[in-house]
């Protein structure tokens, strides 16, 4: 059986991370993996969870199976975060728990399957790397369009463009907010043409959301989802809790499906617990539970996310205005303006090879950093290191 497996080379992320731990350099810096770093260097627990932890150590609940669709508490309050507190579109909303954000996606991608199977789904260009993997081993078609910036958000003609051939029932997956790996946002004008689009070729959007709150706030990021919810009759998400609650390795998200009526809830519930069911039958309770008394101590949970927020957006300006200074490419100039922890160098995949070769900076070859892995000290020598390889 063994000698009919592919022969696959390592993961282009993980495997770069394994390059850099074995780089001996000391002053080495790594861009390269999407989790949030504070000024050591270090992936901080946030205080609200070591409190919920506590308290659930104290309370050694039952670890008796739960149900299919997980903790119904998380999945009501995720349901809120999403759509907004007292929003009528949380009446015609179905969530389910999943494990990570990567679970919500894969957990669609088969909801869709069952439902559209000839649908296609149209992904970013650039995009999130493991976007086409996971719906194409759901079995279906993946094409991509083009996501590029243009003023204050996203080139939407060229988007639009690029998605001449979307059918009916085609499924068109958007970064709610903070995207993967350009930091380009759309414009709130962009997310009114995105749901014109939508609504005019009978396309359903699919929105990935595993940043809310690394933009510019919990409720702010999520305003495009918001909008698409109330223009359309059918919107899917997929949200993550890894990095707005710092949950990573807990493995906690939801799929929520936001549907015409109320009438077919019950129903689309029963088919994403089935496809659960058959996969790992149901998701793991702790992150679901410590998420509970986060969202019940919301105040203090929002004020440690803006803290990061805050961090990542100072080291931005502080980049920008260093790379500036020192007679970079304008080019550079427009990551001000992106959102969330990651933009694309304007460097050449050997531009980025020179940059880990010559000064131990480590970055995708697509040119994706990270902006969370800066220290604010190590500024000044990453962005000299940037100019030197720039120039030729
Ligand atoms: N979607 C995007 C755009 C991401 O960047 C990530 C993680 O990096 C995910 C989904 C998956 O998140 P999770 O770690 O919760 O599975």
């Amino acid at each position: 059986m063994l000698h009919h497996l592919p022969i696959l080379s390592p993961d282009p992320i993980w495997g770069l991370t394994a390059e850099f731990q074995a780089d001996p350099r000391p002053e080495k810096i790594d861009l390269i993996v999407g989790v949030y770093r504070d000024e050591t260097g270090q992936t901080p627990t946030l205080n609200v969870v070591k409190e919920a932890e506590r308290q659930l150590a104290a309370t050694a609940g039952s670890k008796a199976y739960r149900p299919l669709a997980g903790n119904a508490a998380f999945n009501a309050s995720m349901t809120r975060l999403l759509l907004g507190d007292g929003a009528s579109s949380l009446e015609r909303a179905a969530t389910i728990q999943t494990v990570g954000g990567t679970g919500a996606l894969r957990l669609l991608g088969d909801f869709i399957k069952l439902a559209q199977p000839e649908a296609t789904v149209w992904t970013t260009d650039p995009g999130y790397i493991n976007h086409r993997p996971i719906f194409e081993a759901a079995g279906l078609h993946v094409r991509d369009y083009h996501w590029r910036q243009q003023a204050e958000g996203i080139d939407v003609e060229l988007a639009f463009n690029s998605l001449a051939d979307a059918r009916p029932g085609d499924v068109l997956l958007i970064h709610g907010c903070c995207h993967n790996p350009s930091g380009i946002d759309p414009s709130a004008e962009d997310w009114a043409e995105i749901a014109a689009f939508c609504a005019k070729r009978d396309v359903v959007p699919l929105i990935d959301i595993a940043y809310l709150g690394f933009g510019l706030g919990l409720d702010e990021d999520a305003a495009g989802l918001r909008h698409l919810v109330e223009a359309l009759p059918l919107v899917l998400c997929a949200a993550s809790c890894s990095k707005n609650m710092g949950l990573y390795c807990d493995r906690l998200g939801a799929a929520m499906i936001v549907a015409p009526n109320s009438g077919v809830l019950a129903n689309t519930t029963r088919n994403l617990e089935n496809l659960g069911r058959t996969n790992y039958s149901m998701p793991p309770e702790h992150a679901a539970a410590v998420a509970n008394i986060v969202f019940s101590a919301k105040d203090q949970w929002a004020a440690e996310l803006a803290a990061i927020r805050n961090r990542v957006s100072s080291l931005r300006t502080t980049f920008c205005d260093t790379l500036e200074s020192i007679g970079a490419p304008a080019s550079f100039q427009a990551l001000r303006q992106h959102k969330g922890m990651f933009s694309i160098l304007p460097l050449s995949p050997a531009q980025m090879q020179r940059l880990r070769a010559e000064h131990g900076i480590y970055g995708s070859n697509t040119g994706r950093v990270n902006i969370a892995g800066l220290r604010a000290a190590d500024i000044p020598m990453v962005a000299d290191a940037i100019v030197k390889v720039a120039a030729y």
